[in-house]
């Protein structure tokens, strides 16, 4: 791999390292392409590396993605400030290993079927204002009618960012599956979900019902749309990965130590 593309968090640290990281490229003798770039280097934290994703989401397909972190360890990140020899010498003499994660698929309905959106994290619907009435389907069986702000479907990768905040479960990487965790959920004699996270196979279409989404807020990553006419939102496993090129393990569990 040879052509590449950086993009950076808008801070002084990122923004200097991220052009030390391309000269020192283009010195070697790689080849700057922003249009049809081979390797993403993102230099940032796990959010630069979500919005590098989104940018290059319909060309997804052709780019792996090597994040430097210029905090602590990230989730989407493998290399710290102080490694960035280590990434130029591994950039420039290995062969990664690839990591395929797949995205998360959402499709919105009303009186017809909008273009999908794509989550690498997570999709929420969520209202902080009004208390939300969905209807939960798995695979077009009715599972629950949940109430209270809202629903978070989240992915492996996602499990550690939202998810973890609203009590749902971390998942090991080597477990591909969807988690439906309740953002507020209200509990009583006449209001019946589940309570807890529920982790589901990566296979299970999770439909989402309502009959009105009126100021409803379809979060998903950093990004988010209005749900208003809207009356069904399912989220389910994508065809589109998004691929991390892994020139080193980096253990998991450091990972998970880096957020407490
Ligand atoms: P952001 O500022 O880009 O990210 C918020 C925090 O979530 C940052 O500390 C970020 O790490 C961390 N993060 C992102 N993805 C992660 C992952 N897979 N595992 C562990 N931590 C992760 O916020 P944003 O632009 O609003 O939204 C981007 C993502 O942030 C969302 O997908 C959501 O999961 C997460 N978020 C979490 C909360 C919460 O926990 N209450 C609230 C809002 C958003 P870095 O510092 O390394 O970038």
């Amino acid at each position: 791999m040879e052509r590449f593309t950086i993009t950076t968090r808008v801070d002084e640290q990122s923004k200097q390292l991220g052009e030390q990281v391309k000269e020192r490229l283009l010195h070697l003798g790689w080849m700057y392409d922003d249009q049809s770039p081979e390797i993403l280097i993102s230099v940032g934290g796990d959010g630069t590396m979500l919005h590098a994703v989104h940018q290059r989401i319909d060309m997804i397909d052709q780019v792996v993605f090597v994040g430097i972190h210029t905090g602590t360890l990230g989730f989407l990140t493998d290399y710290a400030v102080s490694e960035v020899d280590q990434l130029i010498e591994d950039l420039t003499t290995k062969s990664p290993k690839i990591d395929q994660v797949f995205l998360i698929q959402i499709n919105r309905k009303n009186h017809r079927d909008l273009p999908p959106l794509f989550a690498l994290n997570e999709a929420r619907v969520e209202n902080i204002i009004k208390t939300q009435r969905i209807e939960v389907f798995l695979n077009d069986e009715y599972l629950e009618t949940f109430r209270g702000n809202g629903l978070c479907i989240s992915g492996q990768l996602g499990s550690t960012a939202y998810n973890r905040s609203i009590a749902g479960a971390v998942i090991m990487p080597d477990f591909a599956a969807l988690q439906m965790t309740e953002i507020a959920g209200i509990h009583h004699q006449l209001s019946k979900s589940l309570g807890s996270p529920l982790i589901v196979s990566p296979d299970t279409k999770i439909k989402l019902k309502s009959d009105s989404y009126y100021d409803t807020i379809l979060a998903y990553d950093h990004l988010h749309v209005r749900l208003d006419g809207i009356n069904e939102v399912t989220c389910s496993r994508s065809d589109k990965c998004v691929k991390f090129a892994r020139y080193r393990k980096t253990s998991y569990i450091q990972r998970l130590h880096s957020l407490y």
